[in-house]
């Protein structure tokens, strides 16, 4: 068995109490990991139905390739660790945060029919791992929530080989999952990409406005 390293067990501690105070994980939602070793792939991962206000390094639990739990700690891993295992086998990614925010849970809902949404000319894209320019289009695929969670890592993972270039996928009226080569590099893509669904959201909200108000002038 490996080492859970204290300093990943701490970093992945802090992210969620961070999330929990920016409300992208309130209440026991949202699950956090980082790669331990690639071969054999060992994961650290926040364990299951936890508060992430107070969630504690001690709380961060090794699982392997199969999510089964390894090493000393009590406890069980987050309900959705095979969903982490299926980003980082078919990303090669680091790290793999999962946030249920307000804006990524209506835009999830809202864009659901059409599979996703994309979001091109902004700015903040740049913040996405290879982006240069604000006139990148990102697509961000949703995929039907589902409590089986074997069912829901082949959807998701189907979903990932559809649109090799996104950095995030959202599940329908649940969340976000993000990643990133590194525990900073996923926080960042997290941080960036809530910024740019509020904004989307805010936008469409803003507009539909100002087409009633157009309406309500004409007539
Ligand atoms: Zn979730």
């Amino acid at each position: 068995m490996l080492p859970l390293p204290a300093t990943l067990a701490q970093a992945l501690a802090s992210i969620a109490r961070r999330f929990h105070a920016r409300g992208w994980a309130l209440g026991t939602g949202g699950n956090f990991s980082a790669v331990i070793s690639a071969r054999p792939l060992r994961l650290a991962i926040t364990a299951s139905s936890l508060d992430k206000r107070m969630l504690r390094p001690t709380q961060v639990l090794q699982v392997d390739d199969h999510g089964t739990i390894m090493g000393s700690r009590r406890g069980t891993p987050s309900a959705e660790t095979l969903l982490h295992l299926e980003i980082v086998r078919r990303r090669g990614a680091g790290a793999v945060l999962h946030t249920h925010s307000v804006w990524s849970t209506i835009l999830s809902d809202v864009h659901a029919e059409r599979g996703g949404f994309d979001m091109e000319g902004y700015e903040m894209l740049k913040a996405l791992h290879g982006v240069t320019t604000h006139e990148h289009r990102e697509r961000v695929p949703i995929v039907e929530n589902d409590q089986d969670i074997p069912r829901l890592a082949k959807r998701l993972g189907a979903a990932l080989d559809r649109e090799p270039r996104a950095h995030a996928i959202l599940l329908r009226r649940h969340g976000m999952y993000a990643w990133g080569e590194t525990l900073a590099e996923a926080e960042r893509h997290v941080e960036t990409l809530e910024f740019l669904f509020e904004v989307i959201g805010r936008t469409a909200t803003a507009r539909a406005t100002e087409a009633d108000h157009g309406i309500a002038q004409d007539s």
